[in-house]
């Protein structure tokens, strides 16, 4: 009966080409999942389609365990109490360990930078993610990032050394510089990460070698 059904909806749908499945629509089952996949970063109309494809042939139980998770990640997942980074616990496991150095804090904009940071293995110490960069043009300010709680972070003492990992970005640059005005009169030492990880890229785009170095190589800022 299932067979049947998968059949005659995945024909129904090779019979039709990009964006038709959204004339059955907007508010078709069908549609409304294409349009939220197209939302996606780098899933354009085709390849939101394609997945729409796969996903009204795929295995029920697989389908709804893509949704369970779906569902879990928004219902459980937080920042972390001390360093914003995304976790399940009330700390991340990184503030959690009592392995790690809690006197130096490296400063990324994303989960994702410190993800890359983590796997290059070196560093010992902790993080704060911002959950952005300043970004004026596009409104984007002090007040919608983490750097109240880093500020407090620094204030609470003990931390010898902040070292900014923002990406090597004129964006990025500039919230490095607005984060040294802001911490510098606290006193605490600020370094930044060695240059040579290409201009304009993100840190989740250089490898791992290249992060070593350029945690390695930092500089006074
Ligand atoms: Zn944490």
């Amino acid at each position: 009966m299932r067979g049947t059904c998968r059949y005659v909806v995945g024909s129904l749908l090779s019979q039709k080409r990009v964006g038709d499945v959204e004339e059955q629509g907007p508010s078709g089952a069908i549609a409304r999942l294409t349009q939220e996949l197209v939302k996606l970063p780098g899933v354009g109309p085709k390849t939101a389609e394609r997945l729409t494809h796969h996903l009204l042939t795929a295995k029920r139980s697989e389908v709804l365990a893509l949704a369970d998770a779906l569902r879990a990640v928004v219902e459980r997942v937080r920042p972390c109490r001390q360093c914003c980074n995304l976790t399940e616990g009330d700390l991340c496991s990184l503030c959690a360990d009592p392995r790690r150095d809690a006197s130096v804090i490296c400063v990324v904009e994303q989960p994702r930078d410190l993800s890359a940071l983590e796997r290059a293995g070196t560093y010992r110490g902790l993080y704060h993610v911002l959950h952005g960069r300043l970004a004026p043009l596009e409104g984007v300010g002090p007040e919608h990032l983490t750097i109240d709680r880093l500020v407090d972070r620094v204030k609470r003492g003990g931390v010898r050394e902040v070292i900014m990992a923002t990406n090597p970005t004129l964006e990025g640059d500039g919230t490095s510089l607005y984060l040294s005005s802001v911490l510098a009169p606290l006193g605490v030492p600020l370094t930044r990460l060695a240059r040579g990880l290409p201009s304009g890229s993100g840190l989740e785009f250089a490898n791992s070698q290249m992060l070593a170095d350029a945690l390695e190589g930092r500089r006074a800022f």
